[in-house]
């Protein structure tokens, strides 16, 4: 669905996506943007975000319910072109106590490591 994109001119997200900050793009389509964290904390290390600035997923509603499954469609996307064939952990921080840093919707794509079954 092509909604008017937002964009907010002190996101470093925001700022990817237009081309404004460098990044290494795994995977673009008209919704989604996707591309290798700078600090990997796994071999594979891949940050999905919607084009639209979206500050975490506090701020999904009705309205714009559909992004977190354009996101999750291209996740499963990108699996497949780099071979996660081993399985891989999807994360997304919301808010001060789980840690987010950056108030740019994102979901952490990581793999090429066994991961423990414990998330903290
Ligand atoms: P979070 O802590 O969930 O907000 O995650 C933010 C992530 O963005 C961290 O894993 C950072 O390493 C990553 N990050 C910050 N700046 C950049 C950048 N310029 N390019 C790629 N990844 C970045
Ligand atoms: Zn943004």
């Amino acid at each position: 669905m092509a909604d008017v994109l937002r964009y907010d001119k002190d996101c470093i997200f925001c700022k990817i996506i237009k081309g404004e900050i460098p990044s290494t793009k795994v995977y673009e389509d008209e919704n989604c943007y996707a591309f290798r964290d700078i600090n990997p904390q796994a071999p594979v290390h891949i940050l999905v975000v919607p084009k639209t600035h979206i500050a975490s997923c506090a701020d999904i509603d009705a309205e714009n319910a559909h992004i977190a499954g354009e996101i999750f469609t291209a996740i499963a996307f990108i699996a497949r072109q780099e071979g996660l064939d081993g399985g891989y952990r999807v994360i997304t921080n919301c808010g001060e106590d789980a840690g987010q840093t950056v108030h740019h919707l994102h979901f952490h794509i990581l793999a090429g490591v066994k991961m423990g079954e414990r998330l903290l």
